[in-house]
């Protein structure tokens, strides 16, 4: 499978071009030239499938031509140590749990895809990882990345803006793994790894890659647990086709579920929640795009002013508004609306939510339509934001264990400026 850049002016890429550059010469996204519509005979038998085979059997259409299909089962497995249940909230609103991994949050599913992959293909060179987080890609990618061979990470997350146990899970590990702590928000972080990528002469000194959502090795995986939502919803009750809620801030996970659409996945629409940060639900209204800063909210995992995967979505519909309208709403929830909500929720229905949850489970609750069953993504577990859940709520959130465990780890990082300067003299000393 080739790759093409969403800006249109660098060449096509092989997949193993796209993984270990992350971003096209023309600061595009890779988009798959073609996708595979899976067969009938797959979605009228998913549901009696389980979780990993289903995974291989879209792992085989998107990464099939690429990597042999021994290879690619066990990336794919080793992946997926951990499940992805839908679960019933109340009539009409399920939650696909994608907070059951090592640092609990759906991106465990992309970063441990990708460290494999990215392993695979470095075979003995050595490759740095740049990664900005506002949070929790931090803790998924430094914990996926953790003691593989050949590859360095660089975590870079904005000073003070991300919580204190988000932060123990990239600050602790140590071994192959530096944490960066920027003056600045997360825009700047994504702003200083950009323009390392950019960097020709730093580039030439020191091989980079990304593993911001904008990687495919990262998106593309977390299509998995949309097909196995599918599945699993229609093993429990459901033969319609559900419409899929997505608590969004880069959209790269909103993304995931669209291709799963693409490749016949029959999911009837989607609801991209946003909280303040509401640029895209702003598009869907006017038509235009228009970026600006991020402002800081209780879901920070989704505090992003400029999307990176708007460029995909855009051109996954042809850069049609309107064919984009046709399939995603979108909606916008303010903090209060989510300290209420995520009190709402647990006071009906016993079920305790994290603020990025509870942007999808309002979102999901206020968008649908009479007769319409939907799946919300519970994108993280609330004892990753302990502090200001338990604020909102009144009561104590038992922290898992593994959680725990990082905490009692000591922290280390380094600290350093917004200027690009500063960044790349530090970078040339890894040379
Ligand atoms: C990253 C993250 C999001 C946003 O996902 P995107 O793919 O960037 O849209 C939502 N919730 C949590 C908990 C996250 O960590």
């Amino acid at each position: 499978m080739m790759y093409y850049s969403t800006n249109g002016k660098a060449p096509d890429a092989t997949l193993e071009k796209a993984v270990v550059r992350g971003l096209a010469e023309d600061r595009g996204l890779y988009m798959p030239r073609s996708l595979k519509t899976l067969p009938e005979h797959f979605y009228a038998h998913i549901h009696e499938m389980d979780f990993r085979d289903i995974a291989c059997t879209a792992a085989d259409a998107l990464f099939g031509e690429d990597i042999a299909p021994d290879v690619l089962h066990r990336m794919v497995r080793d992946t997926l140590s951990f499940d992805c249940p839908v679960v019933k909230v109340e009539d009409g609103i399920w939650s696909l749990e994608l907070f059951h991994g090592p640092t609990l949050a759906f991106k465990d599913v992309g970063a441990r895809f990708m460290a494999r992959m990215l392993g695979y293909f470095a075979s003995g060179r050595e490759i740095n990882v740049l990664v900005a987080t506002s949070g929790d890609t931090g803790s998924a990618v430094a914990n996926g990345f953790l003691g593989v061979d050949g590859v360095r990470v660089f975590v870079l997350y904005p000073k003070g803006k991300v919580s204190p146990i988000q932060e123990c899970q990239f600050t602790t590990l140590g071994h192959n793994i530096t944490a960066l702590e920027i003056e600045g928000n997360f825009d700047d972080c994504q702003a200083l790894v950009k323009n390392a990528f950019m960097d020709a002469e730093l580039r030439a000194a020191l091989p980079l890659t990304s593993a911001n959502s904008i990687n495919v090795a990262r998106f593309l995986p977390q299509s998995f647990y949309y097909f196995n939502a599918y599945a699993r919803l229609r093993e429990q009750v459901f033969d319609g086709e559900p419409v899929m809620c997505v608590p969004s801030g880069n959209f790269g996970n909103l993304c995931a579920a669209l291709f799963a659409a693409k490749m016949g996945l029959p999911l009837r629409r989607f609801i991209a929640a946003n909280n303040a940060n509401r640029v895209f639900f702003d598009f869907l209204q006017t038509g235009r795009y228009s970026p600006r800063a991020s402002i800081q909210t209780l879901a920070n995992a989704m505090d992003v002013g400029d999307p990176s995967n708007f460029a995909r979505i855009f051109e996954l519909y042809g850069r049609d508004a309107e064919r984009v309208r046709a399939q995603i709403s979108g909606a916008f929830v303010d903090d209060a609306t989510i300290s209420r909500s995520l009190r709402e929720c647990l006071a009906a229905n016993g079920y305790l939510l994290d603020p990025h949850g509870a942007c999808g489970y309002r979102a999901l609750k206020d968008g649908l339509q009479p007769g319409e069953t939907g799946i919300f993504c519970e994108t993280a577990h609330p004892a990753k934001f302990k502090e200001k859940v338990e604020a909102i709520t009144g009561s104590e959130v038992a922290v898992p264990e593994r959680l725990a465990a990082f905490m009692r780890g000591r922290k280390q990082s380094v600290a350093l400026g917004r200027e690009y300067q500063g960044f790349r003299e530090y970078l040339m000393e890894y040379k």
